[in-house]
């Protein structure tokens, strides 16, 4: 039995924050902002595994108003994601993502995002696709004042 789940998530790009995206810090003159470390990216897939779990989205376990997330490493709420889709007798097909940012370059960190994901829910990196794209200056994206990012997950029930 197979459950599909999809995740969006939009951050604001501002100075002064650092850049952390699929848990790596990237070298950049802005950062997203947010609670958390503000990984579009990382909270995208935590909604669509949320979503396939029909367990609503990371807002409602891991709220902006609790001080226990603040500053904290996104990885650390999609392990937790992981193992509420594991408690529930679920094991992850695939993962696939779109980040949307106009800079910077994406592509150099994109291995080591997957790496991050995929040990953090404990599945291979062949499971786990992310992809980048820039919006060709159009829009709030092209214009960098924020970054946008997709994810679907696909899980199966076990045995
Ligand atoms: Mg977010």
């Amino acid at each position: 039995m197979y459950r599909i789940g999809n995740g969006y998530d939009v951050h604001r790009l501002v100075e002064g924050r650092k850049l952390i995206l699929g848990g790596v810090d990237i070298p950049h003159t802005l950062g997203l902002d947010g609670h958390s470390d503000a990984d579009a990216l990382v909270h995208a897939i935590a909604d669509a595994l949320l979503g396939a779990i029909g367990c609503g989205d990371i807002g409602k376990y891991f709220p902006d108003t609790d001080p226990k997330w603040k500053g904290v490493s996104s990885l650390i709420l999609l392990k937790e994601v992981g193992a509420m889709c594991e408690k529930r007798g679920f094991v992850i097909a695939n993962i696939d993502s779109i980040l949307a940012a106009q800079k910077p370059k994406i592509a150099p960190y994109i291995n080591e995002m997957k790496k991050n994901i995929a040990d953090v829910l404990g599945v291979d990196q062949e499971r786990v696709n992310v992809k980048a794209t820039t919006t060709e200056s159009l829009g709030y994206v092209g214009r960098e004042e924020g970054m946008a990012a997709y994810a679907v997950a696909l899980l199966q029930r076990k045995n």
